[in-house]
């Protein structure tokens, strides 16, 4: 990392001591995807200098991986990282950085010790209605049969009856549901569930999309990567911008979180985070694919072993219990009636800011929307492209 000084071009009287002064066009906060891509893009397309304000002690955000302590197995820090494109653009600017491999991604859920497949398709319909082999036409009568019809469903509960039918849903979301967000799938919006596809098929993979990849050195390589591809980035790392409150003198771009930059103003956005319960297993594998889900009473919603998808070779293997909580660091936007209120009150500041200051807020934080990490960088990448 290099070593420089913060010239705010609105309030240029603060400076670093012992150190030559370095003016920035662009100061990005944070460096994580959103962040990194930014950067990289001011940097070569406009020849921008570019400051990068990361007040963790690593670049990659939310993506960071690394070697476990004492192992020489990859993880991540902040929970597994599932990369799927559905844009070949994006996917080919991010390939600039990094070679990949396949994204070997199954999810199976633990449903009264039996694993079914998550999303649901044809098997999980088998095996939790106990009835198999099930055509497709076979398998939509029978969920048909147990649906709830809404038709404008108004929460993630009647969402989820009205789809996959009773059954389905007690068994794989109501507990699962209610552990991840802390409150019902009555009080959350429609589109919580909405993420997961159901298949008539035998499709066994998370997502739907043919382009899904795990970069082969990781994530933090990757975006490293991004970050050290000019002479005219600069990355500070373990300083917290809001300590700080430096501008670029052309644009400013804050992806950390948007009630955090306007010091809570309105009241703090409401945010779910996770903590983590890590084992090192003495056996080459713990479990047989990359993510197990418990949908029923335990105080945990996952586990994880990542190595289904690094594919190192190993006799250990590294597994991570996910426990939902209120407080530490802020992963989910809670999609509710009260958070969306206040988003939009938070918004309105946000784009005056913009007008009257040049500071554009992104990412998942800065938006306060749940996006996943190809969404980031593709909506960064036309960030980039409107900073003018
Ligand atoms: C548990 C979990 C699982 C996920 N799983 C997946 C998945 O499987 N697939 C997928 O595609 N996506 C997944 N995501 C989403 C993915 O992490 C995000 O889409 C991506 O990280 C967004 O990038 P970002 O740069 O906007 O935000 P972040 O990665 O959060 O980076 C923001 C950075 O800004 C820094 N920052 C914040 N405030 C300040 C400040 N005041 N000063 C300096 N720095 C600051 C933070 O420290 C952070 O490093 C997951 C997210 C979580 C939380």
């Amino acid at each position: 990392m290099h070593h420089v000084v913060i010239v705010s071009g609105c309030d240029s009287s603060r400076q670093e001591q012992g150190a030559g002064m370095v003016s920035y066009d662009l100061v990005v906060v944070g460096a994580g995807p959103t962040g990194a891509t930014v950067a990289e893009i001011a940097a070569r397309t406009k020849g921008w200098r570019v400051l990068v304000i990361e007040r963790r002690s690593h670049v990659a955000g939310n993506c960071y991986d690394e070697l476990y302590p004492g192992t020489e197995l990859l993880w991540h820090r902040y929970g597994p990282h599932y990369l799927r494109f559905t844009s070949t653009e994006t996917m080919s600017y991010v390939g600039r950085f990094t070679e990949w491999i396949p994204g070997n991604y199954v999810v199976k859920s633990n449903v009264d010790g039996v694993l079914v497949p998550m999303p649901i398709n044809l098997e999980t319909i088998e095996l939790l209605y106990g009835r198999a082999p099930l055509t497709e036409e076979l398998a939509r009568e029978l969920i048909q049969s147990d649906v709830v019809p809404v038709e404008h469903p108004a929460n993630s509960e009647e969402f989820i009856l009205g789809r996959a039918g009773r059954k389905l849903y007690e068994k794989l979301y109501a507990k699962y549901t209610a552990k991840q967000w802390g409150r019902s799938a009555a009080e959350l919006d429609p589109s919580v569930c909405g993420r997961v596809p159901i298949r008539f098929d035998r499709n066994p993979y998370y997502t739907d999309s043919p382009m899904q990849v795990m970069p082969r050195d990781g994530y933090t390589a990757l975006f490293d990567r991004m970050l050290r591809s000019s002479p005219l980035i600069d990355v500070v790392t373990d300083v917290d911008w809001l300590q700080e409150r430096v501008h670029g003198t052309a644009a400013t771009v804050f992806t950390g979180p948007l009630d955090e930059y306007f010091g809570h103003r309105l009241g703090p956005l409401p945010w779910r985070s996770l903590s983590f319960e890590t084992s090192v297993e003495n056996r080459p594998w713990f479990q047989p694919c990359v993510q197990v889900n418990y949908p029923g009473d335990e105080p945990f919603t996952r586990k994880v072993e990542v190595k289904h998808v690094t594919r190192q070779v190993s006799t250990r293997t590294v597994v991570v219990t996910e426990f939902p909580a209120d407080c530490g660091e802020p992963y989910y936007p809670v999609p509710a009636q009260e958070s969306r209120k206040l988003f939009a009150d938070y918004a309105r500041l946000a784009d005056a800011e913009r007008k009257s200051r040049q500071v554009f807020f992104g990412g998942r934080l800065g938006t306060y929307r749940y996006i996943n990490t190809d969404e980031a960088i593709e909506n960064a990448m036309k960030l980039a492209a409107d900073l003018a």
